[in-house]
């Protein structure tokens, strides 16, 4: 039996329940002052750029904030996820063959290498723990990322950290890896993964493009009035590097390493989806 499949909206929807979970669990979190000016971020080496890197709008520098800027069009500002009032902006879009010969030949070679692609993944955000990465798994199954037959290996953990959609900054007194604290500011609640404005759907990622796909972490303060974070709420956009820099900077393969738990889980998660897939 196939795996039933889910539109988009539903997979986000099954994201966000994981972020709602990830929020209670985290408690809630003191109100901070907000700092700085409606619809301005900071960008680092903001200064030198004159277009949004996510929406190819222009962008102006606000007035004593260094690094900080903004979009000079109230429209652009409306619809850019840096600024949008809408806390669900437009998804990475996944539309792949549906083939399902390249699909299961895809998969296959992911999950024989499942841990490098995690650590990849967790050398860039390191509180992301391994139930967050099956969740998210589970989201590319439905979407059938794999059955892109152009799919490039290197940009996997880019893709997944995209799809893994808000996650939440782990409290100062949680057991949380404390290279976490030192990305983000004190100010900083949640974080989310988004390509630049040269990729809407992943399609994009392997056709020819003037310049390479890069990836963006943006930090957000709490919402006050919407379940997750909007434009309102960004702290900072911070350029991560090219989409395939992931796989390239992760630890040495002397250095892998994971954890009987987290095989477990993804072992589980591997005979629950056997159950319904035909491979
Ligand atoms: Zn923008």
């Amino acid at each position: 039996m196939a795996l039933p499949i889910a539109s988009p909206a539903q997979v986000s929807t099954q994201v966000s329940t994981q972020a709602s979970a990830d929020r209670l669990q985290s408690g809630n979190g003191a109100e901070r002052a907000r700092s700085g000016e409606p619809g301005a971020w900071r960008m680092p080496d903001g200064a030198a750029l004159v277009r949004c890197p996510l929406c190819r709008g222009a962008l102006s520098h606000v007035p004593d904030m260094p690094e900080h800027v903004r979009h000079k069009s109230a429209r652009r500002a409306a619809q850019c996820v840096l600024s949008t009032a809408r806390y669900q902006p437009d998804e990475l879009v996944v539309n792949g063959s549906r083939n399902a010969v390249i699909s299961a030949m895809n998969r296959r070679r992911f999950l024989e290498d499942w841990a490098r692609h995690y650590l990849a993944m967790q050398a860039t955000w390191p509180s992301l723990v391994i139930a967050r990465f099956v969740t998210v798994l589970a989201c590319a199954d439905v979407l059938d990322l794999w059955s892109y037959a152009e799919l490039r290996e290197a940009d996997v953990p880019a893709v997944l950290l995209v799809l893994a959609g808000f996650m939440r900054v782990p409290d100062e007194d949680a057991f949380a890896p404390p290279r976490v604290r030192g990305l983000v500011s004190d100010e900083a609640r949640w974080v989310r993964f988004w390509f630049g404005a040269n990729v809407r759907e992943a399609a994009d990622l392997w056709k020819p493009q003037d310049t390479p796909a890069a990836l963006f972490r943006v930090d957000y303060r709490d919402a006050k009035s919407t379940p997750f974070p909007t434009g309102n709420e960004v702290l900072a956009c911070t350029r991560v590097g090219d989409a395939s820099d992931l796989w390239h900077r992760q630890p040495a393969t002397s250095m892998l390493s994971v954890t009987a738990d987290e095989r477990r889980a993804v072992a589980q998660y591997v005979a629950r989806s056997r159950e319904y897939r035909l491979e």
